[in-house]
C-alpha cells in the first residue's frame, strides 16, 4: 500500500473518532423547581438568587428554567423571578400552591394550576411548561386523562425530568449541620453533593441507554436552594469534565421522549426515564438508592461530618 493511501485511511480513522466525539456527547438541561423558594438559613432569598446567577453565568449556561410557585410571589419574590428572567432563564408553572395531585379533585388541581399560569404569564421569558409538583400526574385515570387534556387546552408541554434525585434533602442536611454548628469543610459538602448527583444522573442516563439504546436529552431536577447555588458551578465543572454538554430546557424538551405516555396510573412517579424502563417491564430499581432520607443521613455522615 502507497503512503499516499495509507494517510487517507489514516484520516478517515481520524474523522471517525471525531464524529463518534460529536455522537457521544450526552447532553443536559438543568432545571429548578420551587422557585422562589424559602430561605432556610444560610443566605437570604435575594443573596442565593444573585448566587446562583452568576455561579451559571461564571460558567457559560445560557438558559435553565425555574418551575415556579406563584402562592410565593410577594415583592421578593417577584424581584427573584425578574432576575432570574432578566438572566436569560425560563420562568414556568410549577402551581399556585404547589399541591399533591392524589389529594385533591381534577376540578381543583386544574384551578390551581391557572392560578399559577395567571400570575406567572406577564414574566419576560415565560414558557408554557408546566412541571407536576411530587412529580406526580395523576393517581386516577380521571386525574390523569383530565390533566393531559388540561394541558392540552391551554398550549401547555408538560415538563417531565428525566433525571431524578433527592437534593431537596441534601438541603435539609446543610442547613441543619449549619444550624448545629459543625465546622463544615465545603469542599467535603461540594464533593458529596457532585457525587451524590453524578451517581443518579448518570445511573438514570446508562437506564435510557439500556431500554432506548440512546442517551437522551436529559432534563436535570434541582430545586432552589442554597446549596444550589452554591455548588452547581462545581457540579457543572464535572458533568462538563465527563463530556456532558449543557442545553437549554428548550431543546431538550425536543427530543423523541417527549412524546411518550405511560398507560399505566402511577401514584408515585420515577421520572420520564423510570416510566419507559416501567413500560418495557423493569420493576426494580426504577429510583436510584440515593432517592433515600436515611441513605443520605449515613453517606452525610460519612464524607461530609467525620
Ligand atoms: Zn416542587
Amino acid at each position: 500500500m502507497s503512503y499516499k493511501k495509507h494517510f487517507q485511511i489514516l484520516l478517515f480513522l481520524f474523522s471517525l473518532i471525531s464524529v463518534s466525539n460529536i455522537v457521544d456527547s450526552k447532553e443536559i438541561a438543568i432545571t429548578f423547581d420551587d422557585s422562589p423558594r424559602h430561605a432556610s438559613g444560610y443566605f437570604d432569598g435575594p443573596t442565593r438568587s444573585k448566587k446562583l446567577i452568576s455561579a451559571l453565568k461564571n460558567h457559560n449556561v445560557q438558559q435553565v428554567a425555574f418551575f415556579s410557585v406563584s402562592e410565593k410571589l410577594n415583592a421578593e419574590g417577584i424581584a427573584r423571578l425578574n432576575r432570574y428572567a432578566e438572566a436569560g432563564h425560563i420562568i414556568a408553572n410549577h402551581t399556585h400552591s404547589h399541591p399533591n395531585i392524589n389529594k385533591l379533585t381534577l376540578e381543583d388541581y386544574t384551578k390551581n394550576l391557572l392560578i399559577a399560569d395567571n400570575k406567572l404569564k406577564s414574566f419576560n421569558k415565560f414558557e408554557k411548561l408546566f412541571r407536576f409538583p411530587y412529580l406526580r400526574e395523576g393517581n386516577t385515570l380521571r386525574k390523569r386523562d383530565g390533566m393531559r387534556k388540561v394541558l392540552k387546552e391551554h398550549g401547555y408541554k408538560n415538563a417531565y425530568i428525566t433525571l431524578n434525585n433527592y437534593d431537596w434533602y441534601i438541603e435539609v442536611l446543610f442547613q441543619k449541620a449549619i444550624k448545629e454548628k459543625h465546622d463544615i469543610s465545603f469542599e467535603k459538602m461540594s464533593k458529596f453533593y457532585v457525587d451524590t448527583l453524578m451517581k443518579s444522573i448518570e445511573y438514570y442516563d446508562q437506564m435510557a441507554v439500556n431500554h432506548l439504546g440512546r442517551s437522551p436529552k436529559h432534563v436535570l431536577l434541582l430545586h432552589e436552594m442554597d446549596i444550589s447555588a452554591l455548588f452547581i458551578g462545581d457540579l457543572i465543572d464535572e458533568l462538563r469534565r465527563r463530556d456532558w454538554k449543557i442545553i437549554s430546557p428548550l431543546e431538550a424538551y425536543q427530543d423523541e421522549i417527549a412524546n411518550f405516555q405511560i398507560e399505566e396510573t402511577l401514584k408515585f412517579n420515577p421520572g420520564r426515564i423510570g416510566e419507559i424502563a416501567r413500560t418495557k417491564g423493569q420493576r426494580k430499581g426504577l429510583w436510584h438508592q440515593s432517592l433515600n432520607e436515611e441513605y443520605l443521613d449515613q453517606a452525610f455522615k460519612r464524607q461530609v461530618l467525620d
